[in-house]
């Protein structure tokens, strides 16, 4: 039996030879993603940007800042926590994902989830809820625990939150974004008392 992490570089190699959809062909890394394949939190974004795509590593620029701050105000070490995207590669000038890319990076993502069983996948922005709950809205269901089944998965723990960049550019989402954080401890304590 592989570990969780030999379970991970296999799926890495693999993810390295996609060519599902045309955004592999125009960004020059593969983001798998990052982190403890043991981790009980596993934070999902949205897809790479160009200091992603130049390093190969998720959430390390401007975004990457924000979610490194608040990782820290919480005492959360990044490197227990896995970070992933929804789209593997960058999409060209950073525009947003289109549904048929992301479609085609699904199943990487389901792969990841499977191997990692994490306690608990916090969404970052409207694009990975929307994967998981196509009709959610954000500013509804935000900071709030969702119990759901999904397909070759099973039964996961989900915590939407607003994405990092748009917490930088409004005030207003900073703080609800901050407010959500500080529910991380609380939340993953009353998931571990429910299993
Ligand atoms: N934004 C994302 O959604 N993901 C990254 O990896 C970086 C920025």
């Amino acid at each position: 039996m592989l570990s969780k992490s030999e379970q991970l570089e296999k799926l890495n190699k693999k993810m390295l030879a996609c060519s599902q959809c045309v955004l592999r062909s125009g960004c020059s890394r593969v983001v798998f993603g990052a982190g403890n394949p043991e981790a009980e939190i596993m934070f999902i974004g949205e897809a790479p940007g160009k200091k992603e795509d130049e390093t190969g590593q998720p959430f390390v620029g401007s975004s990457g800042r924000i979610l490194d701050k608040m990782l820290a105000d919480m005492h959360i070490k990044r490197e227990n926590v896995y970070i992933t995207n929804i789209c593997k590669c960058r999409p060209p000038k950073n525009r947003d994902p289109l549904p048929e890319e992301i479609k085609s990076c699904w199943p990487w993502l389901e792969k990841q989830i499977a191997i990692i069983d994490p306690k608990v996948i916090i969404t970052l922005g409207k694009y990975a809820l929307n994967c998981f709950l196509p009709t959610a809205k954000i500013s509804k269901v935000h900071g709030h625990i969702i119990s759901l089944n999904i397909k070759k998965i099973g039964s996961i723990n989900l915590l939407p939150f607003y994405h990092p960049a748009a917490a930088r550019i409004n005030k207003k989402t900073r703080t609800l974004f901050n407010e959500d954080f500080q529910k991380i401890p609380k939340i993953i304590q009353q998931i571990k008392k429910e299993s």
